[in-house]
């Protein structure tokens, strides 16, 4: 069974303010090619858990390990490396640049890993393209519905072939229909082996995918297992 992701006793408090502890030795295995979710209350930690999984958030004791390697206090320089190697993010509220078009949007990874102008707006168009949006190309994210700027997120987070994709509250934005097709697409991802992380609120989004994680007071409240 090949591990992805390793999280053992981790724990983090918040300090800004009064200490606020909120992951409290969380202990999680994620196997490469799954498609988890994490659920819990509003509060209960799971874009904490999320950010720290994507290396935007430290944590305090434990371990993580990610493809093996210990992810414990990386310099910005290494933690952005990882990043950008390994993982892809998808928001709640899409997170495009709002002076940028759809196709800029999508190439902007690629612009950080130092690609011509010229060849990774090619490639940004092949993703939006193969997402059904190549008439969406020029449109800025205020000409575009909420699901299809959730598909140039999608299209942005793939671009740099990442081994994980983080997703959080994905269809938290989205009406019924479309946060069903936001689903079908992160299924379609992880059937080309990516591993898929999302957190919702929703039951009916969490029974589609492999493993539902349940956070509670800190911990790991319960796993079930929807694939046996
Ligand atoms: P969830 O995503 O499950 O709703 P979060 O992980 O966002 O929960 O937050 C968990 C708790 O930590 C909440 O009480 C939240 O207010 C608090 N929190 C989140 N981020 C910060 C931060 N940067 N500084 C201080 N407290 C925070
Ligand atoms: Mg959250």
């Amino acid at each position: 069974m090949d591990t992805i992701i390793q999280l053992q006793g981790i724990n983090k408090t918040y300090n800004n303010g009064s200490p606020l502890h909120v992951l409290k030795g969380i202990d999680l295995e994620i196997r490469r090619g799954e498609m988890v979710s994490i659920m819990g209350a509003s509060g209960s930690g799971k874009s904490t858990l999320l950010n720290i999984l994507g290396i935007l958030d430290s944590y305090d004791t434990g371990t993580y390990y990610l493809n093996g390697q210990l992810i414990k206090n990386p310099t910005e320089t290494q933690a952005a490396e990882y990043r950008n190697r390994m993982i892809g993010f998808i928001f709640q509220s899409f997170n495009l640049i709002n002076y940028k078009n759809a196709q800029e949007n999508v190439a902007l990874p690629l612009y950080y890993q130092g690609v011509s102008r010229r060849k990774r707006n090619a490639i940004a168009l092949e993703y939006l393209d193969s997402l059904g949006l190549r008439d969406w190309a020029t449109h800025m994210p205020n000409e575009l519905s909420g699901g299809q700027k959730q598909r140039v997120a999608v299209a942005r987070a793939l671009i740099t072939h990442p081994q994980i994709i983080l997703a959080d509250e994905p269809t938290g934005a989205l009406d019924s229909k479309t946060s069903q097709e936001v689903m079908d697409l992160l299924r379609e991802v992880n059937n080309t082996g990516m591993t898929v992380i999302l957190v919702t609120h929703a039951q009916e989004v969490a029974d589609q995918t492999d493993r539902i994680i349940r956070i509670k007071d800190g911990l790991i409240g319960s796993i079930t297992d929807l694939k046996s």
